[in-house]
């Protein structure tokens, strides 16, 4: 079971928590459980450490390290009272540890990849003794690990790593003998490489951590409990009248993540899904509610769109004058350059008369792309690179669109008479998505048109 920020952000939370494991000890389930940073914590250590650098003086760090030694000390209060002096000590010890790293990066003017990983870490550092600590007041026996004791080995690209086959064994090693007799405590979002360095694994890591828990202790079920009643049919602050999804298949959840729904890690499918362990979605502020089940294969029903997601936050490459047509090497030299550059495609369209290559990245990789393709600009290898920022891509997710005639004609013609632009149209080769661009300001425009195209918000899919 995997508690996101909200779901721990002050001792009530937690109190709610222990209750919601408590329940399920008593059920006969043994768990284990990942826990994240409290809500906007890890925001709070990527502005400070990220600002250092190039600070005029150090003194932000002294408030932010008291802010988060108030927080932490308060919560800790409220959610175990007998542990204060025990617990006290390890968040004093890391708020130390953060405070003399912290100006580290001031003086050394300097935040490498590996300093910024291990600065990030510390939300959930200090956060899972306090959970672990409420446990024990209850009477549960619990100890705290972090990603790496808990056996979570993965490569070593910093800020965005990838769990290796590896972690299998070492979790079932090191996690498969506590179950049933503890809780283990195990802090969401990080691992580290074979060399012991830590790394962290994109933002919202702490999914990917539980179901990469999940597969390694062969669990039965991964629970991601989080502040809204389960996976909707579209972002609940975009479109007020979203609908809980009862069922849901990995792929169409790994559609949907991936374009930008934020309820879940892009790739915390994936050990799941080779271990075909259920994956549910919860809310753990109305435990009540079912959630969202999903599983290999999610109710094929009368849907053929279930759910619609955008992401503002890519931007759009024009290739010019990328001569394909008896120049193969041309299409290699892009992608080749663009993959040595850590550029995540996101989706590609070529133009079939014309020399024009278009894609859409990762805003953040934009400046990187660019200048490596203008590279390929100077050789000759294409005429003109152009970029464009003020794009967002929208995801139309359903699997039942495989084998479904229309679905496309339809998009398109609603988002047509509601006077929407498309710029780009890809489908991807697992039929359960069909994606598009737009300008950003359309992006909102366009998922509402869908939502109601489709009447997304009506009925149930049970
Ligand atoms: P946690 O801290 O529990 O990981 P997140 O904030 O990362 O929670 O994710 C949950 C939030 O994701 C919800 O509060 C909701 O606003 C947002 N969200 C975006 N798209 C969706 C969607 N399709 N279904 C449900 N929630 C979504
Ligand atoms: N605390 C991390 C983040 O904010 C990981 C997570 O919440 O899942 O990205
Ligand atoms: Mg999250």
């Amino acid at each position: 079971m995997k508690f996101g920020g909200t779901s721990v952000a002050d001792a009530q939370c937690i109190s709610r928590v222990v209750d919601i494991l408590e329940d399920h000890r008593q059920a006969g389930d043994e768990i284990a459980v990942v826990v994240s940073a409290q809500r906007g914590v890890t925001d709070q250590l990527i502005e400070a450490a990220s600002a250092l650098p190039t600070a005029k003086d150090p003194a932000a760090i002294v408030p932010l390290i008291q802010a988060l030694s108030k927080r932490h000390m308060t919560t800790l209060e409220g959610a175990a009272p007998d542990s204060i002096a025990e617990v006290g000590s390890i968040i004093e010890e890391h708020l130390i540890n953060l405070q003399n790293i912290l100006f580290a990066v001031y003086n050394l003017r300097e935040l490498t990849p590996r300093s910024k990983d291990y600065i990030i870490s510390f939300g959930e550092r200090l956060l899972a003794p306090i959970v672990s600590a409420a446990l024990r007041q209850r009477g549960t026996p619990s100890t705290v690990l972090d990603g790496c004791e808990a056996g979570i080995l993965t490569t070593p690209q910093h800020g965005e790593s990838t769990s290796l086959p590896e972690s299998d064994d070492r979790i079932k090693r090191k996690i498969g003998p506590l179950l049933g007799k503890e809780v283990p405590v195990i802090m969401g979002f990080m691992g580290c490489t074979r060399d012991g360095s830590l790394t962290t694994l994109g933002r919202s890591g702490s999914d990917y951590s539980a179901s990469i828990i999940g597969a390694g202790i062969d669990a039965d079920e991964i629970w991601i409990w989080t502040d809204v009643d389960g996976i909707m049919t579209c972002d609940p602050r975009v479109i007020k009248d979203a609908r809980v999804m009862h069922s849901l298949s990995y792929l169409e959840v790994m559609e949907l993540s991936y374009f930008g729904a934020k309820v879940m890690h892009p790739r915390s499918i994936e050990p799941a899904m080779r271990k075909n362990i259920l994956v549910r979605v919860k809310n753990t502020f109305n435990p009540g509610h079912p959630g969202t089940v999903i599983v290999r294969n999610g109710q094929r029903d009368h849907r053929v769109v279930k759910a619609l997601t955008y992401i503002d936050k890519v931007a759009a490459i024009n290739i010019n004058g990328a001569q394909m047509i008896g120049r193969p090497g041309v299409a290699k030299a892009i992608f080749s350059i663009l993959a040595d550059h850590e550029v995540n495609v996101m989706m590609i369209s070529q133009g079939s008369s014309e020399a024009n290559i278009s894609l859409i990245v990762d805003e953040a990789h934009l400046p990187v792309a660019v200048e490596a393709l203008g590279a390929l600009a100077k050789q000759g290898v294409v005429r003109e690179v152009t970029a464009n920022r003020d794009v967002c891509a929208v995801a139309v997710v359903g699997a039942g669109m495989a084998g479904a005639p229309g679905t496309g004609g339809r998009i398109f013609t609603a988002l047509g008479k509601a006077g929407v632009n498309v710029m780009m149209i890809s489908q991807g080769s697992s039929e359960a998505n069909i994606s598009f661009v737009v300008s950003q300001n359309d992006g909102p425009r366009a998922v509402r048109v869908l939502h109601d195209e489709f009447r997304l918000s009506e009925g149930s899919d049970e």
